[in-house]
């Protein structure tokens, strides 16, 4: 790689870990409110624009610390409406686990979206009503 690339990759990266850091406060203070939910979709909404620039930007650890921020903070967030009971739904052909892969909750009625774009004919990915997730990220398509 040549010298004169370096500066704006490591710009880049600093980046990442400042965008990272700003979803990991959000995180920490939806714990205790849930006004948070539009900052916290502000700080997602950067790091997939920033993931969408510059995957090299982000590492491994980047990528896995975010998806575990993103579950998180769904959770907190769902914490903090009404509690109410849920109907466990069944295994479809081709589902590999009763729950969502990232945030853990167990796939129920509130599981009614299927994501269009990470969606074939063969399989249909839902998505976690809890923490967005879908088969997007988990092909690391888009980061959170
Ligand atoms: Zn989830
Ligand atoms: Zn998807």
């Amino acid at each position: 790689m040549p010298n004169a690339t370096l500066p704006a990759a490591e710009k880049q990266q600093r980046r990442v870990e400042t965008a990272i850091e700003r979803l990991r406060v959000v995180v920490v203070k939806s714990r205790g409110s849930a006004d948070v939910a539009d900052e916290a979709a502000k700080a997602i909404s950067h790091l997939n624009t920033l993931y969408a620039e510059s995957k090299g930007a982000f590492s491994a650890e980047d990528v896995r610390y975010a998806n575990v921020l993103r579950g998180y903070l769904g959770e907190r967030l769902a914490a903090h409406k009404p509690k109410t009971a849920h109907t466990k739904k069944a295994k479809r052909k081709g589902d590999k686990l009763d729950h969502c892969w990232r945030c853990k909750t167990a796939v129920d009625e509130r599981f009614s979206d299927e994501c269009p774009t990470c969606s074939e004919k063969a399989y249909k990915w839902r998505v976690c009503p809890i923490c967005n997730a879908c088969g997007c990220q988990r092909a690391g398509k888009v980061l959170i």
